[in-house]
Parts: C-alpha cells; sequence; structure tokens
C-alpha cells in the first residue's frame, strides 16, 4: 500500500475541494460573520502565507489566544499548514500559568482577540520568546496597545496569497498542535499533537457509532477553542464538509439556544456545566430545539439527574463521552448497543450516565490493589491507555515518568469496567476518599446530592479522620430561591448508600471553586472546608 502522509492541510484542500459553497456562521464582538468553505480556505491559504512572510517556520510554536470564530477556525489550519505548530493557550489559566506555558512552548508568534489584550499586556514582560503580536478584530483600526511588534490580523490577510500551497514537506509524526492541561497543582503539562493523531482522532469523530460527524450536520462546538482543539470538532467538521456555528466570545445559554434554534444546529458539544445552565434556560424561555441529533457531555461526569431532563423533558438525545488532554480527547462514549435498545427507561439512563466503551484503536486496561481489574463493573482501579491519538510523553517535563510508563498512559481515573466494556468513572486517582481502609466515590455522592430538586451543584471532599484516616464532606450549591435542610438532603441520600458512605457534613456554599475549564477544583475546596470546618 501506498504510504502517503497524514497532514492537516489535507482536510482544508478536501473542504475547499468538495463543499466551496457549504457555509460557516462565526459570532464575534460585532455580529454574526458568515463564510463559505472556499472564502474559509482563501483566508486561510492567506494567513499562511502571512506567517511565512512574518519568519514564522517550520516547527515554529504560534499561539492563540481566542475564543471560538472563524478567524480562530483559519489558523488551525493555517499554522499547521505552512509546517508550525498550533499552540492553543487557555485563556482562563491563571497569568502566571499563561506565561509559564507561553515561554515554556517557546511561541514566537502570537495570535490574540481584541477583547483579550489585556491579559496578555498585563504578562508581557515576562514573555521571553514572542517576537510579533497579531490582534484578531472586527474593526479597521488596531486598538492602542503596548505590545510591540503589533500587526492587525485583517491586514495581514489583505496582503496575503489566497492560493498559497500549504507545504508538502511534512512528516506525518511532525507536530502540529500542542495543548496544555489545566493543572490544579504545579505548571500546566503540554501535549503535542501530531499530523498524524489528529487526522486518525478525526475520522474516530466520523465513525457511526462515535459522534458519527457528518456532512449533513449542523455543528455548534460551544467546547472552547482554546482546550484540546475543542475535542477535534472544528477539524472534523471541515474534513466532513459539515456546517460549522461558532459560538464566539462570552456566549450565554440565551445565545447559545437563539444559534441552535435559528441555525437548526443538528449537534454540539460542550461540558456539564454549560448544560446545566442551557437547561435552567429551557426552563425558562421557550426554544425550538427540534434540529439537534445530539448534545455530547464531557470533561466531568455529566449527572444522570441532568441527562434525564435533557432526554425525557426536551426530547434532546444526550450523549456521555469521556477524554483527556492527553487523549486528543476523544476516547469513549456512551452509546447503547443494539441489543440493549429495548431496555426500560431506568436501565438505559444507566448506560449514559456511564462514560460509556471505547472507539477503535484504543487500547484500555485497569489496575487494582491486585493487579488487573476484571470487566466486571465492581472492581475498581485506574484507567490505563494506549493508541495513535495517545500522547506518549508531556513535552519537556519531568512528570512524564509518572503518568508513561511501558508503552501506557495512567489517566489518574479511577473506573470500573462492566462486562460491555463501559468505563465508570469513581473519581480522579487524588479525589477518592479512602475511610476505613475502603474507598468512597466523590463523584457518585455529588451526582445523588445533584438529583435533588433543591440542589444546584454538589461537591464531595475528603477530609482528615483520625480514625478512619478521611471521611467526606458534602459542599452544596441551592438554586435560587431554592429550600433544603441538612436533614432532609441525608434522608434523601439515605436509601441510595451504605451508612459509612454518608458525608459526616454537609455545608452550604454560595459556589464551588472551578478550574479554568469549568470542573470543581476540589484542592482549593477543601481548604475551604477545613477552614469552614474549623471556625
Ligand atoms: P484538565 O481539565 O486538567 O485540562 P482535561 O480537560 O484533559 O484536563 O480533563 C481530563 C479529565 O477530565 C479526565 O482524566 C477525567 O478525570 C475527566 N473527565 C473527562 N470526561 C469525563 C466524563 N465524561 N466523566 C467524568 N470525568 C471526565
Amino acid at each position: 500500500m501506498m504510504n502517503v502522509p497524514l497532514r492537516i492541510s489535507t482536510m482544508m484542500e478536501h473542504a475547499e475541494r468538495y463543499f466551496p459553497k457549504k457555509e460557516i456562521v462565526s459570532r464575534t464582538s460585532s455580529g454574526i460573520t458568515r463564510l463559505t468553505y472556499k472564502e474559509l480556505a482563501a483566508r486561510t491559504r492567506r494567513l499562511t502565507s502571512s506567517l511565512v512572510k512574518l519568519g514564522v517556520q517550520k516547527g515554529d510554536k504560534v499561539g492563540t489566544f481566542a475564543w471560538n470564530h472563524h478567524r480562530h477556525l483559519e489558523s488551525y489550519f493555517a499554522i499547521p499548514g505552512m509546517g508550525g505548530v498550533l499552540h492553543t493557550i487557555n485563556i482562563r489559566l491563571a497569568p502566571n500559568h499563561i506565561s509559564y506555558i507561553i515561554n515554556h512552548a517557546e511561541d514566537k508568534v502570537l495570535l490574540i482577540d481584541e477583547d483579550l489584550l489585556p491579559l496578555i499586556e498585563s504578562i508581557k514582560d515576562e514573555l521571553n520568546t514572542v517576537e510579533a503580536f497579531i490582534i484578531m478584530t472586527d474593526k479597521h483600526e488596531l486598538p492602542p496597545t503596548a505590545l510591540q511588534p503589533v500587526y492587525h490580523y485583517e491586514e495581514l490577510l489583505a496582503q496575503g496569497d489566497p492560493s498559497y500551497p500549504f507545504l508538502q514537506d511534512i512528516d506525518e509524526n511532525d507536530p502540529a498542535g500542542m495543548c496544555y492541561t489545566s493543572a490544579t497543582t504545579g505548571n500546566p503539562k503540554g501535549v503535542v499533537y501530531t499530523h498524524r493523531s489528529t487526522v486518525l482522532h478525526c475520522m474516530a469523530l466520523g465513525l457511526a457509532d462515535s459522534a458519527a460527524i457528518s456532512e449533513s450536520d449542523v455543528l455548534l462546538p460551544v467546547v472552547p477553542m482554546f482546550h484540546v482543539n475543542a475535542w477535534g470538532l472544528p477539524y472534523a467538521s471541515v474534513w466532513f464538509g459539515t456546517k460549522l456555528v461558532l459560538p464566539g466570545p462570552m456566549f450565554t445559554p440565551k445565545i447559545l439556544l437563539e444559534l441552535i434554534q435559528e441555525e437548526r444546529v443538528t449537534f454540539t458539544a460542550g461540558v456539564p456545566t454549560i448544560w446545566l445552565g442551557v437547561l435552567m434556560e429551557l426552563e425558562s424561555g421557550s426554544y425550538d430545539t427540534s434540529s439537534l441529533r445530539g448534545v455530547v457531555c464531557g470533561g466531568s461526569a455529566a449527572p444522570k439527574s441532568m441527562i434525564a431532563a435533557f432526554a425525557q423533558k426536551y426530547n434532546i438525545p444526550f450523549l456521555h463521552a469521556y477524554g483527556m488532554t492527553e487523549t486528543s480527547p476523544l476516547v469513549a462514549l456512551a452509546r447503547l448497543k443494539s441489543h440493549e435498545l429495548d431496555l426500560d427507561q431506568e436501565a438505559k439512563l444507566d448506560i449514559y450516565a456511564k462514560q460509556g466503551y471505547f472507539v477503535p484503536c484504543v487500547e484500555v486496561k485497569a489496575i487494582g490493589k491486585s493487579g488487573e481489574i476484571k470487566w466486571d463493573g465492581e472492581e475498581i482501579g485506574e484507567l490505563l491507555m494506549r493508541g495513535p491519538w495517545i500522547a506518549s510523553e508531556y513535552y519537556r517535563d519531568e512528570r512524564t515518568a509518572d503518568a508513561f510508563r511501558d508503552g501506557w498512559l495512567y489517566t489518574g481515573d479511577v473506573v470500573t469496567i462492566d462486562e460491555e466494556g463501559r468505563i465508570k468513572i469513581v473519581d480522579r486517582v487524588k479525589d477518592v476518599i479512602k475511610s476505613g481502609g475502603e474507598w468512597i466515590s466523590s463523584v457518585d455522592l455529588e451526582n445523588a446530592l445533584m438529583a435533588h430538586d433543591a440542589v444546584f451543584e454538589a461537591a464531595v471532599v475528603a477530609v482528615p479522620h483520625p480514625q478512619w484516616q478521611e471521611r467526606p464532606i458534602a459542599c452544596v450549591v441551592l438554586k435560587e430561591s431554592m429550600q433544603v435542610d441538612k436533614e432532609e438532603l441525608y434522608e434523601f441520600l439515605k436509601p441510595q448508600f451504605a451508612k459509612w458512605w454518608l458525608p459526616d457534613d454537609i455545608l452550604f456554599l454560595q459556589e464551588i471553586p472551578k478550574t479554568s475549564v469549568g470542573k470543581f477544583l476540589k484542592q482549593a475546596l477543601r481548604e475551604k472546608v477545613k477552614e469552614t470546618l474549623e471556625t
């Protein structure tokens, strides 16, 4: 067989040839822009030529600091298209982490959204490698800025070459992109994606039993393009000729629902906190969501009550998915198998609430207290993975030695695996509560609490205990204008758990501290709980 290298630019070439009239809808700060794949490809080529003119060379890192919009999408193809490495920077990281990752990646050029400029300006003196800043804006004039040298994105495009060829001399194993995990402790860790890993991962997004993304879809990636390539969805959409709807900056649940209604979105993806907000908006407003064939939810566990509300109340199919920055990210989805289609609603919900079984090419096993666990849905162990779009190391980071051993990624996720090969994430290794030699899943308690009508969010953490080593404490945020007391919540939990699983206390908080991508920040919460209990 021919050994043809897998290259990201071939995806754009495919869209240009086969779907030139297909539309992309892009929301920016000044409104909605509509462009076709033909126009997108020409603009991408213009950007490629401009980057070359600016002195960017093969292997150089180019950072992006931007929301989900068409310019960011152009950079997704233009940077790897000239052999550069697209480094998407998470805009929600702490400023010291942002400067750390820009320096650590050695970004040569930064593409920045105008409204995010102040963040980069505030750390400009710490940046050691950046030689040029490109501002992405709808305005004709550059905003006043202390950054130097600075270029206007649209002016660069105007001077660029709309037929500039993408670089052919690229090995499929060359780096194409990088993303840093949002660290909860220590500095963020970098993962480098290759052309090959990106293309193969996209292929998996198109599989019928995976996300099944196709030309006939209208796809709204709510998950940010600044984190794990928006789960690969922008690449897959362009390749498959899917109409893309990009939600832009500072969107609200209302804006998302209006986009879904007006653009007849069929498929969308985001983290549970986004869908919780959308659910509340659905309850207060009236929207036509009949076009939706799937809402993908991943990044942290989707509470069963939320899946049920979407599916049963609004008839919106919910697709729970699992992955990590280190895994590109998609590796597993909670789809029903054909022999499960006749199960009753409750049994189906149990399946949807697990993280699913793995897509082809991804191998897994889990290691428990006494070696590899049985696939019986009971035994628990740490999940290990390997496959063509799973990282083999962290970028220039000695923490590689902990996470990558004997050709496997040690995920840090504690799971059960059932007879069907479905995983259920019981906890993070570092968050599981070790009580008297047994493990209590913080995630199970959280999901149970969040199923109570008055509870908006719940997070459970361990506190040290003289006799039991650790004990769970629950932190609960109530829905606006809802009331419930501790006793009622205990009564609610009791039938569902063994006595020793019940939290030692339930604290009512205004909010749960979260990471930059909306996950519970358990470390900060543990400290908060400690302080509260001491006072
Ligand atoms: P970070 O937030 O640290 O950057 P990632 O975005 O890579 O990390 O998150 C990966 C982790 O998120 C996984 O290891 C797992 O713990 C958690 N996760 C992802 N998807 C799910 C899911 N569907 N259910 C529960 N946990 C999930």
